[in-house]
């Protein structure tokens, strides 16, 4: 049998379709049937094969890169083939791909904190991923039942979903009187809202310049939406948030929006910045200190928080993210939609 994928041949250029033949499962490997595989903005930068760092430098991670590589780090999909020393999965397992793997052996992660290694091989960035109608997982740990969930809407969990949990899991805790300000209503920030009401009493204000995206926001449970551009918004967070914000995530994280975020921001106020757009940001720093803020990154999720998310969306399945889907044959134009601010919600390809 053999794999095809829609692959990274060089950087900055479109995708190719490429056929090779599954390896058998050696150890505890497992070999799944991809049935949906979501496109993360991140699938863009592993495209160019770069992070844009303002000020014109640019952060190449290509180097560290084999290609031809498969990218697409959101997977669902059913195992179909199981290593000898694969235990705790079954031929015939539905289950969502944890992709952010570490290495195995260093102190984080044979310490619970596998997110923290120096030297991961996470699919779809270091090992070959999503994009192709079979991937192969180095364990079964990494395998998470979704019961009650499709697969479109499961696969957007490993990235989107547990970015917006682990993210509003590391702000302060709020009541019901405080407001949480949301940067950023696409793919993330709707999956953020959705999560909101399970992890904080705040109610969410979204910030984003689309109004397509801010009319998703509101119709996703968003209590308000404001447009960061518009010239009276300042007026207008005023009305909302009188003392600023006590919570803040950027899931943009460009130089306008970290302004944006951290000028909004509450005394003792948090700001959690996790989108990766790129840039600059030059901080005051009397007022670092004197309004007490607290100013944190965040980067995808934990193993556990992917079982964790999966729990909470099947308990509030339309709470999710909206999702379109397209054939794994259209992986380029979907990346050109995404890279061009067009696409609302997740695209998800199916093979
Ligand atoms: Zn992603
Ligand atoms: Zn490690």
């Amino acid at each position: 049998m053999q794999i095809q994928a829609e692959q990274i041949v060089a950087f900055g250029q479109k995708l190719e379709r490429r056929c090779y033949e599954i390896p058998t499962p050696k150890g505890t490997e497992v070999v799944v049937r991809i049935t949906a595989s979501g496109v993360c903005h991140s699938d863009v930068h592993v495209q160019d094969g770069y992070f844009d760092l303002g000020g014109g430098k640019k952060a190449n991670f290509g180097a560290g890169l084999t290609l031809p590589l498969t990218a697409g780090h959101e997977i669902a999909g059913e195992v179909i083939s199981l290593g000898p020393d694969a235990k705790g999965a079954s031929i015939g397992d539905r289950r969502i791909v944890y992709p952010w793997i570490g290495c195995g052996t260093c102190k984080r992660c044979t310490t619970d904190e596998e997110l923290l290694c120096g030297n991961k091989r996470s699919l779809g960035i270091r090992a070959d991923g999503g994009f192709a109608d079979h991937v192969i997982i180095p364990h079964p740990k990494y395998l998470v039942p979704y019961d009650g969930l499709t697969d479109t809407q499961a696969c957007t969990l490993a990235c989107s979903g547990i970015t917006a949990l682990s993210a509003l899991k590391k702000l302060p805790k709020m009541t019901s009187e405080d407001r949480l300000l949301i940067i950023g209503a696409g793919g993330v920030g709707l999956s953020a809202i959705g999560f909101a009401s399970s992890v904080t009493q705040a109610k969410v204000v979204v910030a984003d310049i689309t109004e397509e995206k801010r009319t998703a926001a509101i119709a996703a449970g968003a209590s308000d939406a404001v447009d960061s551009a518009d010239p009276n918004v300042k007026d207008r967070i005023k009305q909302l948030a009188p003392e600023g914000f006590f919570g803040v995530v950027d899931f943009v994280g460009s130089e306008a929006t970290m302004k944006f975020g951290v000028d909004n921001l509450g005394r003792g106020g948090t700001l959690v910045l996790v989108g990766l757009f790129g840039g600059t940001y030059p901080l005051a720093l009397p007022g670092f200190s004197g309004r007490m803020i607290t100013i944190r990154g965040s980067f995808v999720g934990t193993l556990a928080e992917l079982h964790e998310a999966a729990k909470l969306l099947a308990k509030k399945p339309k709470s999710g993210v909206p999702v379109t889907t397209r054939p794994m044959a259209e992986a380029n134009a979907a990346l050109d939609d995404l890279r061009a601010g067009r696409a609302v919600g997740r695209i998800v390809l199916v093979p």
